[in-house]
């Protein structure tokens, strides 16, 4: 490449990060433990906004100045591409069915042309978002940056060896109490040990279970790191002198949790978590609220850990990698459309509770925190069934091929509908650690039929507080 060359790229480069002066731009992040819903809302809000679907709270959209949503290549050429079009003919299909899930970082470009409110200055005005998905796995991972392998092996240990994680870490343990004192490192060893710590974090997740704190974050999400060393290693419990043999498994151990920090966490916050303006985590409540107390206390762990990321200031840890700018954050319940709606606020009191307390946790979040309760496709409707003399507030869709309840399996095509189970009306008796977890319902539906225009396009899905989120969002730069 000659000197001009080079130059002309260096003042492209400098055009599109300072992308403000050309166009604003928003960097919006969307995150979540993984099934909590990223890649099915990102599909169904850019579609709404390129559709122009019914967002009554998005003031923009609301009052007719939005011109035209189109999008348009990244800006960054080594992230993967959000693939918006296969997940939206997935959704909308003959056969609708839900999208692949994210497993990895991607990124898509929106660009918004509007009219500003503000009638001096004229024209109409684009605004650039990125939406940056990636896996809230990854965010967690944040507190090992200031833990010692020591550390880090002692709590996850102590914490495998309670309630409700004790039950699922037998074979992991058996595994280590196996181990001789002083065992030398050994690539076999660290892998069968390692694999038997995935399957055990895994094991967390699962729907019963539905733990949220689970790092190192790329143990259930490697993205594109399956199978590399860097993620070949397991806590240990910490032996007398074993750490200063160079050669014993603890120290082979050590060093790669040092080289997971230092080569896949530091770079991900630097370089991707750095960058962002805006976030949305996604939340999965209700399975947690369905999974019992332990579940929901883990949760708020989780959103607390989450919370710490977007403190600002020089003084904590992400303050010494790199400045955080992000300064709104929005906590969003998904899939709120499983319960009936007289349920949707009850879902948020909810989420505002668990966020308020692990926000006092987090000491002083810099940035503006709000919640919401959304489905960001709706998948039933509601209706209220005779029982007895009184009627029950239903919702009815279409369970998706295999799901079953109360004996009977759904075939994927007739309806059903079910009474899914009231949240309490008090937030804090969800959060009770004493409860046994709330007697909900959860049926998986199949995305519904899509709707055309007289035109044939094909209309916005129908959504629950989509525009809610958008408002908060992105609102506030499209006056
Ligand atoms: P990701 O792993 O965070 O990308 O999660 P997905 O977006 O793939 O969602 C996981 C699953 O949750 C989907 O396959 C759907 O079954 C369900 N889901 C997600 N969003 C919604 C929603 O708005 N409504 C309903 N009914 N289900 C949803």
């Amino acid at each position: 490449m000659s000197f001009a060359d080079s130059l002309v790229q260096g003042l492209r480069n400098l055009v599109d990060y300072t992308g403000g002066l050309v166009s604003p731009t928003v960097r919006l992040g969307v995150t979540g433990l993984s099934r909590s819903g990223k890649t099915v809302f990102i599909t169904a809000l850019v579609h709404a906004l390129i559709a122009g679907g019914k967002l009554p709270v998005f003031g923009a959209q609301a009052e007719g100045r939005i011109r035209k949503v189109s999008l348009a290549p990244q800006p960054d050429d080594t992230v993967p591409r959000f693939p918006y079009e296969d997940h939206l003919a997935a959704l909308t299909g003959s056969d609708r069915r839900w999208p692949h899930s994210t497993n990895r970082i991607s990124e898509l470009r929106l660009v918004i042309e509007y009219e500003s409110r503000s009638a001096w200055s004229g024209g109409v005005s684009t605004l650039t978002v990125d939406i940056v998905d990636y896996p809230g796995e990854w965010l967690l991972d944040l507190p090992l940056l200031d833990k010692t392998y020591t550390e880090w092996s002692r709590e996850t240990l102590a914490l495998a060896r309670v309630a409700p994680r004790a039950r699922l870490s037998a074979d992991f343990l058996a595994a280590l109490a196996a181990l001789p004192a002083g065992t030398a490192a050994d690539e076999g060893t660290a892998r069968r040990l390692a694999e038997s710590f995935t399957l055990f974090l895994r094991s967390c997740r699962n729907e019963s279970v539905s733990l949220s704190s689970l790092p190192p974050g790329r143990f259930l999400m490697p993205g594109d790191l399956e199978g590399s060393p860097a993620l070949t290693f397991a806590p240990l419990e910490a032996e007398e002198g074993a750490r200063l043999q160079a050669s014993s498994l603890f120290a082979m151990m050590e060093r790669r949790y040092e080289a997971y920090k230092t080569h896949v966490v530091r770079p991900f916050f630097r370089d991707h978590f750095a960058r962002l303006d805006r976030q949305i985590v996604l939340i999965d409540a209700l399975s947690a609220l369905n999974a019992g107390s332990a579940a929901v206390a883990d949760l708020e762990s989780a959103l607390g850990d989450v919370l710490k990321a977007f403190r600002t200031g020089r003084n904590n840890l992400l303050g010494q990698i790199f400045a955080p700018r992000i300064d709104r954050v929005l906590f969003a319940a998904t899939k709120a459309d499983h319960l009936h709606h007289i349920n949707h606020d009850r879902l948020e009191a909810i989420v505002r509770l668990l966020a308020e307390r692990a926000a006092r946790r987090a000491e002083g979040a810099g940035a503006k925190v709000d919640v919401a309760a959304i489905a960001a496709v709706r998948a039933t409707r509601e209706a209220s069934a005779k029982q007895g003399r009184s009627a029950v507030p239903c919702i009815v869709g279409v369970p998706l091929a295999g799901e079953s309840l109360d004996k009977e399996r759904f075939d994927g095509v007739a309806e059903a509908a079910v009474f899914p189970g009231d949240l309490p009306d008090n937030p804090a008796l969800a959060l009770d650690p004493d409860s046994e977890g709330l007697d909900l319902r959860f049926l998986r539906f199949r995305p519904p039929e899509p709707e055309r225009g007289a035109d044939g396009r094909l209309r916005a899905l129908p959504h629950i507080r989509l525009d809610r989120a958008l408002e908060f969002l992105i609102g506030d730069r499209l006056s």
